[in-house]
C-alpha cells in the first residue's frame, strides 16, 4: 500500500483517501464492526473483503442499468476508486418488510410485509444518534433541496425494485436497506448520484426458505456467524466461486 497517500477521512467502517487524480478518492474497507451508534464495536476478519466485493457488484449493475453512481472500479480485495461528491446529510432508509427500528417504533411483529415500500430519512449526525426527520425538516434546514428530494426519491424506488429483483432471484428477501446519496460537481453542473455503499452492513437480507439473517444483525444481536453469512450473499451473487480461499486467510508470503 502506499503509505504516503492523504487520508481525507476515518468513519466507522471506512477510510478515505485522496485519489490518483483530482475529483477521486479511494475507499477502503475495514474489518470493523460497530453498532447502535458505535457503542458495540469489533473487529470481524475478512468483512471489509466481503463488503468491498458485495459493494463493488451491487454499483456496477445499478452503473449498468443507468442509475448514476459514485462508484468507477475496485482497485484491489480492499480498496474501491469512487467520485469525489459532496454526502447530502440523509440517511436514506428503504423498508419492505417490518423490522427492527420500524417495527419497535411501530409495534409491528418483525416480519411482517409492508403494505407498500416505506422510504425513511434519518439525518446524518452521530451526536443525535441519526434522528428520524420528515421531509419538512430536510428542506427547512436546507439539508437537500426540494429537486434533490424528488431526484433521491425517483432513484430510490429505482434501486429498491432492482435490488429486490436481484436478491429474490438468488433466495433472499430484501427486507430493508440504508443509502447515501451526493452531490457531484462537474463544472457548473451539479447532479445527485448515489454514494457510500451498499452491503449486509447496511441492509436486512433474509433466507427466503430458512428466514435466516444474512446481514449484520448477525453482529447486532450476537448469533454469530457474520463472515460466513456475508461469504453465502457473495456465492450467491455469483461473485464468490465455491473454490477460491476464504477471505479470512491471510495472504501469506511465497519464497520463490
Ligand atoms: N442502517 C444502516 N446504518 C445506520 C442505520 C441503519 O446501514 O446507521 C440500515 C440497517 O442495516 C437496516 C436499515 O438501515 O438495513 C434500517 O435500519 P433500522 O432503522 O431498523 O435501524 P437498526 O435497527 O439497524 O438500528
Amino acid at each position: 500500500m502506499n503509505q504516503r497517500r492523504t487520508r481525507i477521512y476515518e468513519g466507522k467502517a471506512k477510510i478515505l483517501y485522496e485519489g490518483p487524480e483530482p475529483g477521486t478518492i479511494v475507499v477502503h474497507f475495514k474489518d470493523d464492526a460497530t453498532a447502535f451508534n458505535a457503542q458495540k464495536k469489533a473487529v470481524i476478519e475478512g468483512k471489509g473483503v466481503l463488503n468491498n466485493r458485495i459493494s463493488e457488484f451491487i454499483f456496477t449493475q445499478l452503473n449498468d442499468i443507468g442509475l448514476p453512481t459514485h462508484f468507477i472500479r475496485r482497485l484491489n480485495m480492499r480498496e474501491q476508486l469512487v467520485r469525489e461528491v459532496e454526502i447530502i446529510p440523509l440517511e436514506v432508509i428503504v423498508r419492505n418488510i417490518a423490522a427492527g427500528s420500524m417495527a419497535k417504533r411501530l409495534g409491528l411483529e418483525e416480519g411482517t410485509p409492508l403494505p407498500r415500500s416505506i422510504i425513511e430519512f434519518c439525518y446524518k449526525n452521530d451526536e443525535l444518534g441519526d434522528p428520524l426527520v420528515a421531509e419538512e425538516h430536510v428542506t427547512a434546514f436546507g439539508w437537500a433541496t426540494p429537486q434533490e428530494i424528488d431526484d433521491i426519491m425517483s432513484m430510490t424506488i429505482r434501486i429498491n425494485d432492482f435490488m429486490s429483483g436481484m436478491f429474490a432471484a438468488i433466495g433472499i428477501k430484501l427486507v430493508d436497506f440504508k443509502i447515501e446519496f451526493g452531490r457531484l460537481y462537474e463544472g457548473d453542473m451539479v447532479r445527485t448520484v448515489l454514494a457510500d455503499e451498499i452491503s449486509p452492513d447496511s441492509c436486512r437480507l433474509w433466507d427466503f426458505k430458512t428466514q435466516e439473517k444474512l446481514d449484520k444483525d448477525r453482529f447486532r444481536r450476537d448469533l454469530g456467524g457474520l463472515v460466513e453469512a456475508y461469504q453465502e450473499v457473495a456465492r450467491r451473487l455469483g461473485i464468490l466461486n465455491e473454490n477460491e480461499p476464504l477471505p479470512t486467510v491471510k495472504p501469506k508470503l511465497v519464497k520463490s
